[in-house]
């Protein structure tokens, strides 16, 4: 093989792949009507009020309530299901830190169940064993886009009596046997940080198909407000979490590229599947059958050839210089001391979950953004020439 470009050598590429976020004039167009309108906050509710019901339309929900990120969307689908301070709620490991600290904002206990190995999704079969008398509530993650096995968890979840939350932040648009992700459990958020699908920099969304539970958390949202009810009626303790009628307006109009950009990230994602396969040593995830939809906001693939957590920030450095922006991912939240900390904060107990698999994907598991997957086909080529290039060092 030839000389990487990290010694010199000449890189694969050197174009740079598409940027992230897209836009044109009808960003420009509906912010400027927010600016006109003067009604610029959370409680104009123009915007707002288009996007909730857009949103909750494309997801298949009765009921959007827009907040401030994805992280307090998670924190108040979890109080607005009945989680409180001390109860346990079963998630993977192998996830966004939000996805832990938002239920330890108040003083929920993150129990972390390992993942399936061909998947890195919350492994079903192993949720059972974890269940306590304190256990309230499990969280499925869609990673990376792709959804978790929903079925099962329903089945596990009904019971066993507990709720099931989906943390849907990478899944904007993916559907598990049909059905869009976000309302098939009790309720599931959604993110529309910077990096994300759908994105305004910052924002968030709650979904769900159940009544009390969207009322208690549009109350949570607003200041414990009484939906209908009066301006300095608070029944309950809330806060001001509301997403501004800006965030509305770019999310509108970036939603009107989704379909076409959840084709283009499909295709390619096929095709760099069908690359890598065959190429030794490395492989991709499995994708269930009944996953109708992907989301693709991450790509995933396995480098099984040894490569230990201390190589791996080199693995990476190797494939920047090839022009690939490869990133080395999640480092498994069961691992991490400011969590182990927080956990033993709220519980008074100290407890090292064990998930050797999530553990593992530290060092083998590299991904791509989903931008990279809305570049042309050809351009899938260099990724799979990269990959091969770097691993013939291993
Ligand atoms: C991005 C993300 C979040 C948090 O969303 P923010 O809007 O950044 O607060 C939570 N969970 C997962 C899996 C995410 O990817």
């Amino acid at each position: 093989m030839n000389k990487l470009a990290i010694n010199g050598g000449t890189a694969v590429r050197t174009q740079p792949f598409p940027e992230w976020p897209h836009w044109d004039e009808l960003e420009e167009k509906l912010i400027l009507e927010v600016v006109r309108s003067g009604k610029w906050g959370g409680t104009g509710r123009i915007k707002l009020q288009e996007l909730e019901e857009k949103f909750a339309a494309l997801q298949n929900a009765k009921y959007g309530i827009t907040v401030v990120n994805g992280t307090i969307a998670i924190t108040i689908a979890l109080m607005a299901a009945g989680v409180e301070s001390g109860d346990e709620v079963i998630m993977p490991p192998y996830t966004f830190i939000a996805t832990a600290t938002s239920a330890l904002m108040f003083g929920a206990i993150p129990v972390f169940v390992d993942v399936e190995r061909d998947t890195l999704l919350l492994d079903p079969e192993k949720v059972e064993a974890a269940i306590t008398p304190r256990t309230k509530a499990i969280v499925a993650v869609h990673i990376a886009g792709s959804p978790a096995n929903m079925t099962r968890l329903k089945e596990i979840a009904d019971k066993h009596q507990l709720k099931l939350i989906e943390d849907s932040a990478q899944a904007v648009g993916a559907e598990w046997e049909g059905t869009p992700v976000g309302a098939i459990g009790d309720a599931g958020t959604f993110s529309f940080q910077s990096s994300k699908n759908i994105n305004a920099g910052e924002g968030g969304i709650i979904l769900t198909n159940d009544e009390t539970i969207a009322n208690r958390a549009w109350s949570l949202v607003n200041v414990g407000r009484v939906r209908n009810g009066g301006w300095y009626q608070h029944e309950e303790i809330g806060w001001n979490l509301r997403m501004t009628e800006f965030q509305a307006a770019i999310l509108l109009a970036q939603m009107t590229r989704l379909d076409e950009q959840m084709r283009k990230r499909e295709s390619n994602s096929r095709i760099l599947t069908e690359l890598l396969a065959d190429i030794d040593g490395v492989s991709v995830m499995n994708r269930d059958a009944r996953i109708t939809r992907h989301a693709h906001h991450l790509y995933l693939f396995r480098i099984a050839s040894g490569i230990t957590k201390d190589e791996k920030s080199e693995v990476v450095k190797k494939f920047h210089a090839e022009g690939i922006p490869v990133s080395p991912g999640y480092v498994s939240l069961n691992r991490n001391k400011a969590i182990i900390r927080s956990i033993q904060k709220w519980s008074g107990k100290e407890r090292h979950d064990f998930c050797p698999i999530s553990e593992a994907a530290e060092s083998e598991v590299f991904w791509l953004p989903h931008h990279v997957l809305l570049a042309d086909e050809k351009d899938m080529t260099d990724i799979a020439d990269a990959v091969k290039k770097v691993i013939s060092a291993y």
